[in-house]
């Protein structure tokens, strides 16, 4: 069976560069975005121009009849995915609790935790059918045991049930082979902080990890597909820092 794997919110940043470093192992990689097609298209493009196999796929995560529809073409476009990397995640803007707009707070939620457990939902329907197993690799944050006060205490609540739901599925899918992990990055200099809404506050932010340098995005890709290769065959219920020390 050909390795298929369905990487959410792959157009830039992490995303990205996860797709790029899984299509070097051999796996058809499905781009999955939510709305710029053109980034998307220009991830695939690299990642053929390099001999590999993609296809971008548009699909908002928060949207249940979306992520049927992605699983469904990815199964018609590529075959049977036989790995997901729950990448896609948004922040909200910074700001404390008592004050963050709850639809703000809702639609982290529904994108991090609620869109992440349908993907995942599809992904075991689809390993079961394939009788191979499979892996699951959910990008979650150093910020849910930190709990992030004062920035964005939702967000980190978000990939605390993240984690929380990474050990608990990776217990209760163990005995048939499909694994489920994360890959809890630290300071990533993405577009995810522009959104945050605070220019400066990376100077800030880079300060305070022991190894005083934001991670490259390949960083983060490079333990995602580590967690992903036959090397992690005894891993699952559990998420690996990659933090630079944070
Ligand atoms: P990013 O903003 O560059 O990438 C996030 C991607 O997810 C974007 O392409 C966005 O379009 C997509 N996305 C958002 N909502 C979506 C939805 N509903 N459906 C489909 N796609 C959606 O940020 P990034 O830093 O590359 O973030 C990737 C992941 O890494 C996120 O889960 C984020 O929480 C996590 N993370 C990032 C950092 C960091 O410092 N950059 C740190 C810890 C964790």
């Amino acid at each position: 069976m050909d390795k298929v794997v369905i990487v959410t919110g792959a157009g830039r940043g992490i995303g990205a560069a996860v797709a790029r470093r899984v299509a070097r192992e051999g796996y058809a990689v499905a781009v999955n975005y939510q709305r710029d097609a053109a980034a998307a298209e220009s991830v695939v493009a690299g990642i053929r121009a390099a001999g590999g196999k993609a296809l971008a796929v548009q699909a908002d995560v928060a949207v249940p009849e979306q992520v049927r529809r992605l699983f469904a073409t990815v199964e018609r476009e590529l075959g049977l995915p036989t790995a997901l990397v729950n990448n896609a995640g948004i922040t909200g803007r910074l700001g404390k609790f008592p004050e963050a707009d709850p639809v703000m707070v809702e639609a982290v939620f529904r994108t991090n935790v609620l869109g992440l457990m349908d993907c995942t939902r599809a992904a075991i329907a689809a390993f079961r059918r394939g009788g191979q197993g499979g892996v699951v690799v959910n990008v979650s944050s150093t910020a849910a045991a930190s709990g992030s006060p004062h920035e964005y205490v939702w967000y980190a609540s978000s990939k605390a049930a993240v984690d929380g739901f990474t050990m608990g599925l990776g217990k209760e899918l163990a005995t048939e082979g499909i694994r489920v992990c994360g890959v809890a990055p630290g300071f990533a200099l993405t577009d995810i902080h522009a959104a945050a809404g605070e220019p400066d506050r990376a100077q800030r932010v880079t300060s305070r990890i022991p190894m005083q340098r934001p991670a490259q995005p390949e960083e983060i890709a490079e333990a995602v597909a580590w967690m992903l290769s036959p090397a992690a065959s005894y891993v699952t219920a559990t998420t690996l820092r990659c933090g630079g020390g944070v």
